[in-house]
């Protein structure tokens, strides 16, 4: 079968590339991937600047849904045919202290898929079926492919972060898990004001789109006047950094009010100066949130199947598995919002 490869360490070495079908040990799942969602870290996975262990040559993609084409053994809970999408920590050791507390995201030997184990840019992917998540019958594999992300902005605003109906939630970065933060927010009652750049504009239509109170391009306006003129002079509740910019995170700690809390979401590439006193002064609780486990999967899966939250508006292509390159450009160039492989198109 045909995959997308990175075959080797450094900036670059990633192609399609013939690689044997892959077929599921006792406790596995074949799956035939029917939709793959391209991500931000694919596109560092093809630059060599993350720092989640990568293992090539492996496969690529973290972000799909599929049919089972195949069951291991020992695998009682899936029948081949069932429409599925799969959590991305391939491997855990279920013996550290993380894994035993169900944290198992934050296992220091936790391998993700299709960063060190093969992934889903290719017709057929094996995965551990305690990791499968059955797609609800009115979700499509394109918006089913979503449920990653989806699960990563589950655990971060839901489950790390407390928001509550009348909050006023900052959103800094209106990618894709910006926009599904969004949606979280505006379920829990909340106030969402939406930030972003000038290069950003159609992102912020589709987050009024998607139920943004209020949209804030920072490069035009005054994002902290902005922000404490919405509040009556007191600042945000909270603050979710999505976007990784440096300016960002310190627009947080000025926006909030005292007492608020911030969650950073986005990753920065690199270290960078920030006045950490600001959140002694203003008991400011910081969080973070990375990846996702089984509950968050739940909530998201529960949340699309009642249409509570839309990834499919995020879509905007849907390309063959062979133009991968043309996705990774368009991603680069900031073009489209979400952009899903077909293996099969
Ligand atoms: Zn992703
Ligand atoms: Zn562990």
């Amino acid at each position: 079968m045909k995959a997308v490869v990175k075959y080797a360490p450094g900036p670059g070495h990633v192609e399609l590339r013939e690689v044997a079908e892959p077929s599921p040990g006792p406790e596995q799942v074949k799956v035939a991937v029917k939709a793959a969602g391209v991500c931000a870290s694919d596109l560092h996975i093809y630059h060599d600047d993350i720092q989640i262990p990568v293992r090539p040559p492996v496969v690529m993609g973290h972000e799909f849904a599929g049919v089972i084409a195949e069951i291991g053994d020992a695998v009682h809970s899936f029948s081949v045919g069932d429409r599925v999408t799969c959590e991305t920590s391939a491997v855990t050791c279920d013996q550290c202290l993380q894994c035993r507390m169900g944290a198992y995201n934050m296992c220091a030997d936790r391998q993700v898929l299709g960063y060190a184990v093969d992934g889903c840019f290719a017709p057929y992917c094996v995965v551990n079926a305690r990791r499968v998540h059955l797609l609800p019958d009115n979700v499509d594999f394109v918006a089913g492919a979503l449920s990653e992300p989806l699960a990563c902005a589950v655990h971060a605003v839901v489950e790390n972060t407390r928001v509550r109906a009348g909050d006023v939630v900052v959103i800094a970065g209106p990618g894709p898990i910006g926009l599904l933060c969004l949606q979280l927010v505006k379920a829990a009652g909340a106030y969402a004001i939406v930030g972003g750049t000038a290069r950003d504009g159609e992102r912020l239509r589709v987050a009024c789109q998607l139920g943004a109170d209020r949209t804030i391009d920072v490069e035009k306006e005054n994002a902290l006047q902005q922000i404490v003129e919405e509040t009556g002079g007191r600042g945000a509740d909270i603050f979710l950094e999505c976007s990784g910019a440096p300016a960002a995170a310190r627009l947080g700690l000025a926006a909030l009010r005292r007492r608020g809390q911030y969650t950073q979401i986005g990753l920065f590439g690199q270290p960078f100066e920030l006045d950490f006193s600001l959140i002694a002064y203003k008991e400011i609780q910081v969080c973070g949130a990375l990846g996702q486990t089984w509950s968050a999967w739940q909530r998201g899966l529960a949340l699309l199947a009642r249409g509570e939250v839309d990834t499919r508006t995020l879509v905007t292509h849907v390309l063959p598995l062979t133009q991968w390159r043309e996705a990774f450009d368009m991603l680069e160039e900031n073009r489209g919002l979400k952009i899903v492989l077909e293996p099969t198109g």
